[in-house]
């Protein structure tokens, strides 16, 4: 295990800036996710770590090795990295103990037989070694190449989008199986994922992309409770984003101030508000318009002069017609526009 590291790294396809001077580390032994929606430039990191492609301005280091720079690329097979493709592509003629078996030509037959059933038992699928892909299921399979992977003991592993394609009590399930996996051989991790829910959960640190940029850098208490913009605060779930003008060290909100010290009076701003920061309750003079069920929240819509607020409320809370509104501050942010 090694600690990855990016710094200045730019790429682009033709007149597409996929990255623009992209710089995150995954320390030794942390799993790292980066998070950000579809075209975000998740996946060009990953190619870039495992030195499928090159990078145009900008280094890669594993463990300070230099191994990516323009005009300069280190082949994936020197890199020791590991890799775990949405499809999981695992080989469909090799049964789940040869696939696993498959990186580790370097030792001898039957030790490499019994790396790999070792190998399975730590994902939980020693009785399934002479099953075929075709005979696993979504979560089996992705614990194979899971497994094969970890087999030849890389420097770092790389996974893209390794929970999606389940359903959500398997794919919880397949998280944190994957991660005590993980944890268990203190590898070096660096997954995608556009799930903040997923994000949130798995990772020790997060890396929020958006347009071939990073917006933040930091643990999944600081993204959480300390965001860095508007649209960091967005990635990590629903918020409320109203705009203004600040006077006297606040911005003025239809359900109270904001602090916004940070600013001076008279600038333009826009907070960012959580869902889950609106605090509802009966009886008031804010209109209630839709209340749905959201996981073990309802996610109620409030209507204000003339702008549509969401709160994420306990399920099934009985609100009425009509509600009083508070924000609370930990979960309210202030920008400048
Ligand atoms: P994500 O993984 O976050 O969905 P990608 O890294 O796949 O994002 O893509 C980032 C940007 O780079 C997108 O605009 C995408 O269209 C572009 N891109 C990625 N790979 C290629 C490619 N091989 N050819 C052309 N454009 C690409």
């Amino acid at each position: 295990m090694s600690t990855v590291s990016l710094q200045g790294v730019r790429r682009s396809y033709d007149k597409t800036l996929a990255l623009h001077d992209v710089t995150l580390t995954a320390p030794e032994g942390q799993v790292v996710a980066l998070l950000g929606p579809s075209g975000s430039g998740k996946s060009t990191i990953l190619r870039l770590i495992a030195g499928l492609e090159s990078v145009e301005a900008g280094e890669i280091r594993i463990n300070g090795e230099l191994v990516s720079a323009p005009g300069s690329t280190l082949a994936t097979e020197q890199r020791r990295v590991g890799m775990v493709f949405q499809d999981y592509s695992l080989f469909p003629h090799l049964n789940a103990a040869a696939n696993v078996a498959f990186g580790l030509d370097k030792l001898g037959r039957a030790e490499r037989d019994e790396a790999a059933l070792r190998w399975l038992d730590r994902v939980g699928l020693k009785h399934r070694a002479s099953a075929y892909p075709h005979e696993l299921s979504g979560g089996e399979q992705q614990r194979i190449a899971l497994a094969r992977a970890l087999a030849p003991q890389p420097r770092a592993i790389l996974l893209d989008e390794p929970f999606s394609g389940l359903d959500a009590v398997l794919r919880a399930e397949l998280r944190d199986a994957t991660l005590a996996t993980l944890a268990e051989t203190r590898t070096t991790t660096i997954f995608v994922t556009h799930d903040a829910e997923d994000a949130l959960q798995a990772a020790d640190r997060l890396v929020i992309l958006k347009a071939g940029r990073v917006l933040q850098e930091a643990a999944p208490r600081e993204a959480y409770d300390r965001p860095a913009s508007l649209d960091a605060a967005a990635a990590l779930g629903p918020v409320n984003i109203y705009k203004g003008e600040i006077t006297n060290g606040a911005l003025q909100t239809p359900f109270g101030d904001i602090n916004a010290a940070h600013l001076t009076n008279g600038t333009s701003a826009q907070a960012a508000v959580r869902a889950e920061a609106l605090t509802l309750t009966p009886n008031g003079s804010t209109r209630v318009i839709s209340v749905r069920p959201h996981g073990a929240h309802d996610l109620v819509k409030i209507e204000s002069q003339g702008v549509t607020w969401r709160a994420l409320v306990p399920a099934r809370m009985p609100l009425g017609d009509a509600v009083s509104v508070t924000i609370q501050p930990a979960g309210a942010f202030v920008f400048s526009a």
